[in-house]
């Protein structure tokens, strides 16, 4: 293989080796099977593709300065993978299927898992799909469980940096008791013309506001938000936002630093408040915020003065890639060894 520049990657798909695939027919899973095909054979009336049975995960493998390849937080991402299934009636993967299929996958295909000084991972796709053929409105009978890997390049090409974003009030991604909670495809197609928007604005993302009262903050596009004040970490409790493991890790690593941590609804108004924010999720850990603008109400919450991140974001952005990679102590079992 040409050797990739790694450094350089986009945030893009590339073909790698090999998937691996899992079918659930007559009530249970079967035996894990290796492909090379990037294609799925699929019925044309299987419900993924008419009424959205479809889930999927993002997560991450680092290689280490010491040449072990580490997964993190593989048991959160199947434990919420089952919660996704749950809430769209598709049959549960148990834990340790997941885990051997993420391993094998990673294992395969380990010739692309950059190397420790490029800065870049390899990002892993579980996908989970309705594919038996339904024209009523059912559940499927049969699935089909995927994996597939692509490295990604470091997120934060230029450095660690901040970003602006823009309050998007005409739009909603997901319903107070809509398929928010979950990771489904359905919150994606919902949140497009939002994200064009705020593309289109000159915007980093698009941030919603709770959908009933537009009052307080809900989700930043596909990452969840934090605020920091007074040596405490405030992230929004909410029935419409997917729960972002980088979120619950930044929650225990901000307590580990002798923080406080709220769950709470944050109003609009006391974004004013806030000494740091940022956006968290797999792809960037941390995306700190430089302002919030509300166009529709004219108003403009500045929360990076002098436009840099602040130093807790700065903190725990340091300390989850390090035990990512291995360079801290992982002290809270978060991480899984490739042997
Ligand atoms: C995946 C996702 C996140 C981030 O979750 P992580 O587990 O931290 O990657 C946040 N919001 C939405 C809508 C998501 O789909």
């Amino acid at each position: 293989m040409k050797e990739l520049d790694w450094a350089n990657l986009p945030f893009g798909y590339m073909k790698t080796d090999y998937n691996v695939r899992i079918y659930y027919r007559n009530e249970q899973w079967g035996e894990l099977e290796t492909c090379s095909e990037e294609t799925i054979p699929m019925h044309m009336a299987a419900t993924c593709l008419h009424y959205g049975q479809e889930a999927f995960e993002g997560l991450k493998a680092f290689r280490g300065k010491d040449g072990k390849v580490r997964i993190f937080r593989l048991e959160e991402n199947a434990a919420r993978l089952q919660s996704t299934c749950r809430g769209i009636l598709m049959p549960e993967l148990p834990t340790e299927r997941f885990k051997e299929a993420v391993l094998k996958v990673v294992r395969l295909n380990e010739r692309f898992i950059p190397p420790y000084e490029s800065g870049a991972s390899l990002y892993i796709r579980p996908l989970l799909i309705g594919t038996g053929a339904q024209v009523g409105v059912r559940p499927a009978n049969e699935y089909l469980f995927v994996i597939f890997v692509t490295p990604v390049g470091p997120y934060f090409k230029g450095g660690f940096s901040t970003n602006p974003y823009v309050i998007i009030r005409e739009f909603d991604r997901a319903a107070p008791l809509g398929t928010g909670t979950y990771k489904v495809g359905g919150n994606y197609a919902a949140s497009l013309r939002a994200n064009k928007k705020a593309h289109d604005l000159g915007y980093a993302c698009e941030f919603y506001l709770d959908a009933k009262e537009k009052k307080y903050i809900d989700e930043c596009g596909a990452a969840n938000f934090f605020g920091i004040k007074n040596n405490t970490y405030i992230t929004p409790k909410s029935t419409s936002i997917l729960p972002s493991i980088t979120n619950k890790s930044l929650m225990q690593l901000a307590e580990d630093l002798g923080m406080k941590v709220e769950r709470r609804p944050i109003p609009e108004e006391e974004l004013l408040t806030f000494e740091e924010a940022g956006a968290c999720g797999t792809a960037a850990v941390i995306s700190p915020i430089e302002r919030i603008d509300d166009v529709e109400n004219g108003k403009s919450y500045v929360i990076s003065k002098d436009g840099k991140p602040g130093p807790v974001c700065t903190k725990l952005y340091n300390k989850l890639r390090a035990i990512q990679y291995g360079d801290e102590p992982d002290t809270h079992g978060w991480v899984t060894i490739v042997e």
